[in-house]
């Protein structure tokens, strides 16, 4: 196993351990990234605030392998924008579609309320997926009421002009 701590952390957390979930540990189950970076900050993390791994290495509690994220959002837009990097794309311009499992421009996906604002697939793979199951788009829906209530309005003007 190896253990990755600076030496002055590891004078004060004292004896360190892979506890749960494969982080480096200390005391009763204390997750030392976490002890570490609230050294590092001089205060308590807040609630929500997420220590990063930048080499993934959970059992690498070194001050400059960690980093602090605002939030668990925040936190996986950084990894989602390390891994298009690390695939050739420009993040601002390219995203992940969970749909084609493949990196597309942003300008094909939909806007969404949630998550980064875009669906997490693009628009073909969503309108292909609802095709498949049978859904009817609301849009089809929509254009379909009109059409028929247009189509009502221009017979009701021949009856009267008749
Ligand atoms: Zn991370
Ligand atoms: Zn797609």
């Amino acid at each position: 196993m190896h253990l990755l701590i600076d030496a002055d952390s590891l004078e004060k957390l004292g004896k360190v351990y892979e506890g749960p979930g494969g982080y480096l540990c200390c005391g009763d189950n204390q997750y030392v990234h976490r002890l570490v970076m609230e050294d590092v900050l001089g205060r308590p993390l807040l609630p929500g605030e997420v220590v990063h791994h930048k080499d993934e290495n959970k059992l690498n509690a070194r001050r400059d392998n960690l980093m602090v994220f605002a939030s668990q959002a925040e936190h996986m837009k950084h990894h989602a924008r390390e891994r298009c990097e690390h695939a050739g794309y420009d993040f601002n311009t390219h995203k992940w579609c969970s749909g084609h499992k493949q990196y597309e421009l942003r300008s094909e996906f939909s806007f969404a309320s949630t998550g980064d604002g875009l669906y997490t697939s693009c628009r073909a793979w969503t309108r292909e997926y609802k095709r498949q199951k049978g859904y009817k788009s609301e849009w089809t829906e929509e254009r379909r009421q009109q059409q028929r209530s247009r189509r009502a309005a221009k017979k009701e003007q021949e009856c009267t002009t008749l």
